[in-house]
């Protein structure tokens, strides 16, 4: 029961540090709100930004065999027909099925008006381009398409923050391999997923494999492992890894004709799929801690400076004295800006509340400029994490920086 307690009340800490801070809100707040969406204030979108940017460096920028696309959320609803989505896109809603696809239409003139569906997974809009990306870029197996964007379910109780939302956020890659060697290459995407979540910071100690049961796995799949991470609110999915076979380019009549042997095969599918406003939720339930400092509680957010909002925020100790807030800001703010981009100015407050702001936000280090930083160029740098100070000289700033991060 008290652990039930303390559970709960740190989902209640993150949402209200989230909405406190200008992470996340609510939707329509003022009009008593949309269930199931969510609105990204200006430290929420740098986050997500940091997740997506990591993502697609591991995943696509370092990679030779993989081919990034962004393509349409509406679709002709054939599309959903062909990937089996109308009938088996279903959830069960007291013993019935029911379609979880977000209808809409299309077309302003009676007779040209369509039936669409905002899409509930960004895979289809990569499988109805495999020709075009072949054509485009003649890729020898195996390869991959990836794509980041918004998908939409209408899920029958969203809840739990950001876990199950009606429009939410996907990061997937549809790998293309031979038959033969599915296996292999679900082993080797299986890794890199662990790889990248430990990158970015998430608590590797939460997180499980489960190998998904004939019952409760997809229709279109033949294995899937869902990666679990032990939220406050139960064990659930975080990520999916699932082999697709050769389903949807079967049902898409689409193949694919090796160059050199003029072999025609239809590629096998091995599909890691990442929510994105799950990674987000799970990082900050990775990165949130409270300890005592001066007999207070201080909560803060351990994000690695790779991924966190604000790398370093910049503060004239006293707002009021002009000599302090000019050396702040063109020999402290400045360059630092134009080198890390996520640097912020805080003057607002004391130095405790500034120090308090920022460990929400989880800004890794507080650079104060105080009235000796004008005659001996050092300011204080703060670290987050062990609330030490040390003093720097200006002029190493930004190889401090790097160096930590
Ligand atoms: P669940 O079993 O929790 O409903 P799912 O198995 O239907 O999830 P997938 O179809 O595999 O989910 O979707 C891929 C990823 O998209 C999931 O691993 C998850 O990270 C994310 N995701 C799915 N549904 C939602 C949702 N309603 N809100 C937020 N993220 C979601």
């Amino acid at each position: 029961m008290k652990e039930n307690a303390t559970k709960n009340n740190l989902m209640e800490k993150i949402v209200s540090l989230c909405k406190r801070r200008g992470f996340v809100f609510a939707g329509s707040e003022i009009y008593g709100g949309l269930a199931g969406t969510y609105d990204w204030g200006h430290f929420g979108l740098a986050l997500k930004n940091n997740i997506k940017q990591s993502w697609w460096k591991k995943f696509v920028d370092n990679r030779r065999d993989m081919y990034g696309i962004d393509t349409a959320i509406l679709m002709n609803s054939k599309v959903w027909e062909a990937a089996g989505h109308v009938t088996n896109f279903a959830d069960s809603l007291d013993g019935k099925k029911f379609n979880t696809m977000l209808k809409t239409q299309v077309g302003a003139k009676k007779e040209e008006v369509a039936v669409s569906y905002l899409r509930p997974e960004t895979a289809q809009g990569m499988f109805v381009n495999f020709k075009n990306t072949v054509d485009a870029f003649h890729p020898k197996l195996p390869f991959g398409m990836a794509q980041i964007g918004k998908a939409f379910r209408n899920e029958i109780a969203p809840r739990d923050f950001l876990f199950r939302q009606r429009e939410f956020e996907q990061m997937e890659i549809e790998y293309f391999t031979r038959e033969e060697d599915w296996e292999k290459y679900f082993e080797y995407w299986k890794g890199e997923m662990l790889e990248w979540m430990e990158e970015i910071g998430i608590d590797m100690g939460k997180i499980h494999e489960l190998e998904v049961s004939d019952e409760d796995r997809a229709h279109y799949s033949k294995r899937t492992v869902d990666f679990e991470f032990d939220y406050p609110f139960g064990r659930k999915e975080l990520f999916g890894l699932a082999y697709r076979t050769d389903f949807d380019l079967k049902n898409h009549k689409l193949d694919y004709i090796d160059e050199e042997s003029a072999e025609k095969i239809i590629p096998h599918v091995i599909e890691p799929t990442f929510g994105v406003d799950r990674a987000m939720l799970v990082l900050l339930l990775s990165a949130y801690c409270e300890d005592e400092k001066g007999g207070e509680i201080r909560a803060h957010l351990k994000f690695k400076p790779s991924i966190a909002p604000v790398i370093c925020a910049v503060s004239p100790l006293l707002k009021n004295k002009p000599e302090l807030v000019e050396y702040a800001n063109t020999k402290v703010f400045a360059p630092l800006k134009a080198e890390f981009g996520r640097v912020i100015w805080d003057d607002n407050g004391n130095i405790g509340k500034r120090y308090r702001r920022q460990d929400e936000i989880g800004t890794p280090f507080c650079i104060v400029i105080d009235f000796d930083t004008l005659t001996d160029n050092t300011v204080t740098v703060r670290d987050r994490d062990t609330g030490e100070q040390e003093r720097i000289k200006v002029e190493n700033l930004k190889s401090y920086i790097k160096e930590k991060i």
